[in-house]
Order: C-alpha cells, then structure tokens, then sequence
C-alpha cells in the first residue's frame, strides 16, 4: 500500500464558535494534547512527496505554530499546495499569520477558504458567536488587500474563496449571501456545499435534494460571475453539483473513494483515519511514529474493504479521488 499523496491534518481540537452544522463537534475543546512540532518532524520523515496538505481543526488559525507546521512538509516532502479553511474570528492572528506563512515559503500556493452562513445575525446565530458575521468580513476584506499589496511589490499571491455549508435551516438564505458577496467582498469565487454527517442538534440537517437543487440552479449566475472566463473551472463546479445532487438523491459515488489510499487524515493526538468520518485504524505515538505500520495494519486493510462502494458528500474525498483517477488517465 503506497502512501498518501494529500494528507487532512487537523492541527487543533480548539474552536471558538459552536456551529449548528459541524459535524466535529463532539471532538471540540477536549483540552487534546495536540501534535508537537518534534511529532510533525517525525511523521513527515516518514511520508514521501505530499502534494496537497489540507490544514482542518477546530479552528486552525488558534494554534500559534501553524506556520511552523506547514513549513515542516514544505521542507521534506516538496508540499506547495496548502488549504486552510477558517472561521475567520481573528483577523490580526490571520493577517499576521498568512504573510508569515508567505515569506517562509515563496512557493507556496495558500489557498483560504472562509466559512460564511448567513447575512449579518444569521450568521452569527448559525455559528452560536456573536459578532462572527464582521470578523469573517474583516478577515476577507484584509486578506485581499494584503494579496494586492504584496502583488504589487512583485511577492506572490494567494486564494481567498468563500463557503457556505448548506442545511436545512439556511439554503432558502443562501442567495442573498451570495449576492451581498458578489458587491461586497472581492473573493475568487463564492461556493456551497451540503452540510455533511451530524451537527450538535437534530433540527440542523443536511438540505433536502430538492432544496439544494433549487439552490444550484438560482446560484447560476454567481457561478458565471467567478469563473466565466476559467471555462474548466466552471464545468468542474458545475460537474461537482451534479454529483452532490445524485449522492443527495442516494445515488452512489461513481468512482471508489480513494479515502485510504490516495488521501488519509491525521488528527491532532496523532491518531490515524482512513477519512474523517470512519473509525481511528491507529495511533501513531503508540507506534513510535512508524506511519507505514499503522496505515497497512490489518485493522487498516479490513476498513479498506469495508469501504468499498462507500459513498458521502465530503469535498475533500472526492477532490482527491478525482485526482487520483484523472492521474491514471494521463
Ligand atoms: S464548523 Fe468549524 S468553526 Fe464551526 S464549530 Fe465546527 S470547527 Fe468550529
Ligand atoms: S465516501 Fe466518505 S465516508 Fe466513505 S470512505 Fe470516502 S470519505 Fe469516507
């Protein structure tokens, strides 16, 4: 079994808001004794080349070292490709952090991905956090100014896109949010995405097919606003749409997801899963952080083969298992 080319590294259990659609929270604020610095070094000496480290959490701009983190795979395993989604609630933390993160690592290509519900106090009730609607729009306006500073003095830039998760409590709110989006904020492009797996209350659910299908089609023309002149980008949102309203409807993934295989995720205690909705297969500290023990153990290779045929919404998989496929095309 080769080793994982993109890893999910949720580098902190620590949040500061308390979203009615995360489906981590029952891991939130456990006081985890998160990863070490010494930790990354070891398990990065045991990857090969990693062309994609998508950064998770909690919220991962609360942990202070996240540079450092990032900078220990840039250095040993070639990564250039990092994304990090945020809530955006510390836009000096964020600010300083990013251009920190860009002048360690010139050729860093940093994508941010900010997460935004809802207009105003919609947004904060979605995320139980007062005040979290001006913080993400603080960060974002911030952040594109810091990318047009630094590419006028000739620096490299960044990514800013904006998410919205879509429950059954926000997707009749979710047009308005893109249209004041559009006007407002100066980001690559606007997506959204169905809310995945369970949140801390029942009465947040995943959008009916019909609601998120109706969503698709009126979100049309922000989809041509961001990318009509990147046609292949469009097409790949619009194809993405496609197969989230089929997995909605029940129809399975029509590819194997290559959770386990092509991508894997590392929590921030040093246990590992094959993707972040199956059970821990290991614990890379009680394996003195021999990851090839621990990702082709016998417990690993049976979950294998339970997921064959396995089917969730989750963007991170099949961006990785499209990847995967499309390599094996070439
Ligand atoms: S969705 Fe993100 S920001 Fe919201 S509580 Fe969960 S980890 Fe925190
Ligand atoms: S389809 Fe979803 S739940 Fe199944 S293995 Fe892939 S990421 Fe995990």
């Amino acid at each position: 079994m080769k080793r994982p080319a993109q890893l999910i590294l949720t580098i902190t259990d620590q949040c500061n808001h308390g979203c009615r659609m995360c489906y981590y929270h029952s891991s939130l604020n456990r006081r985890t004794k998160v990863m070490t610095l010494e930790e990354y070094q070891k398990l990065s000496d045991e990857l090969d080349e990693l062309e994609l480290l998508l950064i998770s959490g909690g919220e991962p701009f609360l942990r202070q070292d996240i540079a450092e983190v990032i900078q220990i795979f840039y250095r040993s395993n070639q990564t250039r490709s990092v994304f990090i989604p945020t809530n955006g609630s510390t836009p000096d933390r964020i600010i300083s952090t990013v251009s920190q993160m860009l002048d360690l690592m010139p050729e860093l290509q940093l994508t941010l991905m900010m997460s935004l519900e809802g207009l105003h106090e919609e947004h904060d009730a979605i995320h139980e956090q007062k005040d979290a609607f001006n913080s993400v729009v603080e960060t974002t306006r911030r952040l594109t100014l810091l990318r047009a500073h630094r590419q006028s003095q000739g620096k490299q830039g960044f990514s800013v896109l904006l998410n919205s998760v879509v429950s059954n409590e926000n997707a009749d709110r979710i047009i308005p949010l893109m249209e004041y989006a559009k006007e407002h904020l100066y980001v690559d492009t606007h997506t959204f995405t169905p809310m995945r797996g369970e949140g801390p209350t029942p009465d947040c659910r995943a959008p009916t097919p019909a609601q998120f299908e109706s969503l698709q089609k009126q979100a049309q023309p922000y989809f041509q606003h961001y990318l009509a002149k990147e046609p292949a980008a469009l097409k790949h949102i619009l194809d993405r749409y496609g197969l989230w309203m089929g997995l909605l409807r029940g129809e399975g993934l029509p590819f194997q997801c290559q959770a386990g295989h092509y991508i894997g995720v590392i929590e921030p205690d040093a246990k590992v899963r094959l993707c972040e909705l199956t059970p821990v297969i290991g614990d890379l500290r009680a394996s003195e952080f021999n990851f090839e023990r621990v990702w082709n153990s016998d417990e690993a290779n049976e979950l294998r083969q339970q997921l064959i045929g396995c089917s969730c919404t989750h963007a991170c998989f099949i961006n990785a298992s499209q990847r995967y496929y499309s390599l094996q095309d070439q």
